[in-house]
C-alpha cells in the first residue's frame, strides 16, 4: 500500500487537541493519489467517556445561558466559516476528494443551518394561553436533553456535522460529535473556530473512532440523544441500540433515488439535470440520482443520445485541477467495490452504455478514480438497481407506463429522495402525492430541503421520528414542558377530587 503520512491527527475534548492514547489509529488517504497520507486515532471507551464527561459538566451552564446569548456564538461562527471557507474546503476535498468547488458548495449547506440556529429564540418561544381556567394561565416551553451525539459520514464531512451540531448546541445542548474515520480534519477545525466563536469550553467535543467509540455513545447513560447520517445497515444497529439503552436516536441512512422522465419531459433539461445528479461528488451523495426511470423507450433513447457525449466530455481529475468536474472516490476500497458493481451489472445482463472500469487520469495514475458510468435496459431484480453502490454509476430503467414507474419506486426499500421530470402538471402533482420518498422534486434533481424546512427520507432511508434540522431539528434535541399556574391571589376553587369540562382545574 501506497503510504506518505505527514500528519497524525487528535481528538477534541474541552476546547482542546487531545492526542489519542488508545494505541489504536485508522488511514486516511488522499483519494486523488490513492495514497495514505494521514492518520486518525481511534477512540477507547474511556477516551469517549472523558468526552461526555466534559460534555456533562458543561451542560448546566450552557442550558441555562439565554438563548439570544447561544445565537451569539453562532452568528461568530458563521463569520468564521466565511473567513476559512478555503481553509474548510481543502480539509474536505483532500480527504474526500471531491471538487474544491463542491466542497465549498457542502460547506455553504452547512453554513445555512447554521444561519437558521442565530433565529434560534424564535423557534424557542413555547406557546402561551391565558386564562385556560379562572385564575389559571398555562404555557409551553421546550428545553435541552442534556449531553447529545452525532455520528456522520464521510460523504459531506462539513455539512452532515452542521446539519447537527449547531442546531443541537442552539437549542441549549452539548454535543460529542464522532466524524467519519475517513475524513475528520475538517470537523476537527469547525470544533475549533466553535472555541475561537466564544463556545464555552466542553460544549463541544469530537471524538475520533470507530465502532468502539460508537458503541460507547451508544450505551453510556449520561447521552440522551443521538443522531446519525450513514449506511442502512449501520443506522438500523444505531437506532435498535439506542433505543434499547433509552435513547432518543434519528437516524439517516441509505438511498437509491429515481428520477423519472416522463414523455412529455424536456430532454435537454433533463440530462443537465442528470449529469450533476448522478456523478457530481462522484455519485458519493444520499441524494445522488442513481436510476432513470424513463415512460417510454422514445425519452430512453433520446436521454442517451444526449448523455453519452456528455459523460464522455466530463472533465474527471482531482481536486488541485480547478477545472475538473468530479473527482476520485473516497479510498481504493470503494472504488474496488464500485467497480465490483460493474462488473455484476455486465454479469447480470444490463446494458453497459459506458464504462467507467479502469479510468486513468494523467499524473494521477494511483488515484481511487472510477468514470461516469451507464447502464441501459436494468432490470428492478438486478444488483445495480437493488443496492445503493454509492459511485458514478447510472443505470436506466425502461417502464411501459407512469403507473410502473411510481409502483417500482414505492416498492424500493429505500425512501429518501425522487424527481419528476415532466411538464404535465396532472402527473407532477399525483407524483407528489402518491409517492412513498421523503423528499421530491419536479424537475427538481436533488431536493434537498433548506435549513428551515427539515430534511429526511422514508422507509429504510430514515429510523426514528424525526427528520434533521430546521424545525425538527429543534423538536428532536428538545423535550416539550407544560406548565399551568395559579398565583395565590387568582379565585380559589377548594379541593377538587375530579377532573372537569372546560379546562377547571
Ligand atoms: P457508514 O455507515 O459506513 O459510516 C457512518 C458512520 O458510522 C461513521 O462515522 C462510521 O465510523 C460509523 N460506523 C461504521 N461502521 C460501524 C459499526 N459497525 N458500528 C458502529 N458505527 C459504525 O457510512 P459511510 O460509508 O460513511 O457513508 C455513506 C452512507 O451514508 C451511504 O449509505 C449514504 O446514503 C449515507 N448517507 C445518508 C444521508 C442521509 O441523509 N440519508 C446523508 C449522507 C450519507
Amino acid at each position: 500500500m501506497n503510504r506518505a503520512i505527514t500528519t497524525t491527527l487528535h481528538h477534541y475534548i474541552n476546547g482542546k487537541k487531545v492526542p489519542g492514547d488508545s494505541g489504536r489509529a485508522g488511514d486516511i488517504y488522499n483519494p486523488a493519489i490513492g495514497q495514505v497520507t494521514k492518520q486518525v486515532p481511534l477512540a477507547s471507551r474511556s477516551e469517549v467517556e472523558q468526552a461526555i464527561g466534559a460534555a456533562q459538566a458543561a451542560f448546566p451552564a450552557w442550558a441555562a445561558t439565554p438563548a439570544g446569548r447561544r445565537a451569539q456564538v453562532m452568528f461568530k461562527f458563521r463569520d468564521l466559516i466565511k473567513s476559512n471557507m478555503d481553509r474548510l474546503a481543502e480539509a474536505v476535498s483532500s480527504e474526500h476528494g471531491k471538487t474544491l468547488e463542491d466542497a465549498k458548495g457542502s460547506i455553504t449547506r452547512g453554513l445555512e443551518v447554521v444561519e437558521f440556529t442565530c433565529g434560534i429564540s424564535q423557534m424557542l418561544k413555547g406557546e402561551y394561553s391565558e386564562s385556560v381556567a379562572s385564575g389559571v394561565d398555562s404555557w409551553s416551553t421546550r428545553q435541552p436533553l442534556g449531553v447529545c451525539a452525532g455520528i456522520t459520514p464521510f460523504n459531506f464531512p462539513a455539512m452532515v456535522p452542521m446539519w447537527m451540531f449547531p442546531m443541537a448546541i442552539a437549542c441549549g445542548n452539548t454535543f460529542v460529535l464522532k466524524p467519519s474515520e475517513k475524513d475528520p480534519s475538517c470537523p476537527l477545525l469547525l470544533a475549533e473556530l466553535m472555541t475561537e466563536a466564544g463556545l464555552p469550553e466542553g460544549v463541544l467535543n469530537v471524538v475520533n473512532g470507530d465502532k468502539e467509540a460508537v458503541d460507547t455513545l451508544l450505551t453510556d447513560p449520561r447521552v440522551q440523544a443521538i443522531s446519525f447520517v450513514g449506511s442502512t445497515a449501520i443506522g438500523e444497529y444505531i437506532y435498535h441500540t439506542g433505543t434499547a439503552h433509552n435513547k432518543r436516536v434519528q437516524a439517516l441512512c441509505g438511498a437509491k433515488n429515481h428520477m423519472v422522465v416522463m414523455p412529455d419531459a424536456d430532454i435537454d433539461q433533463a440530462v443537465d439535470a442528470v449529469m450533476g445528479a448522478a456523478y457530481g461528488s462522484a455519485g458519493e451523495r444520499c441524494m445522488a440520482i442513481s436510476v432513470v426511470v424513463a415512460v417510454g423507450d422514445a425519452p430512453a433513447d433520446a436521454l442517451i443520445e444526449k448523455l453519452v457525449p456528455r459523460v464522455e466530455a466530463l472533465k474527471v481529475g482531482p481536486y488541485t485541477d480547478l477545472s475538473s468536474e468530479m473527482g476520485p472516490v473516497v479510498t481504493p476500497e470503494a472504488q474496488q467495490r464500485i467497480n465490483g458493481y460493474i462488473d455484476k451489472g455486465v454479469e447480470e445482463g444490463a446494458e453497459l452504455v459506458r464504462d467507467g472500469r479502469g479510468l486513468s487520469v494523467p499524473g494521477h495514475e494511483g488515484g481511487c478514480f472510477v468514470g461516469a458510468t451507464i447502464f441501459d435496459r436494468v432490470k428492478t431484480n438486478m444488483s445495480i438497481y437493488t443496492d445503493e453502490i454509492f459511485g458514478p454509476v447510472l443505470s436506466i430503467v425502461r417502464a411501459e407506463s407512469y403507473e410502473e414507474a411510481v409502483q417500482m419506486i414505492n416498492e424500493h426499500e429505500y425512501g429518501n429522495g425522487t424527481a419528476i421530470f415532466t411538464r404535465d402538471g396532472d402527473a407532477a402533482r399525483d407524483f407528489s402525492n402518491r409517492i412513498q420518498i421523503g423528499m421530491v422534486g419536479i424537475n427538481v434533481p436533488i431536493p434537498v430541503p433548506l435549513a428551515f424546512h427539515s430534511f429526511g427520507g422514508w422507509k429504510r432511508s430514515l429510523f426514528g421520528d424525526h427528520s434533521i434540522h430546521g424545525p425538527e431539528g429543534v423538536r428532536f434535541y428538545t423535550k416539550l414542558k407544560t406548565v399551568t399556574s395559579r398565583w395565590p391571589s387568582g379565585i380559589r376553587s377548594g379541593a377538587v377530587f375530579n377532573f372537569k369540562a372546560g379546562g377547571e382545574h
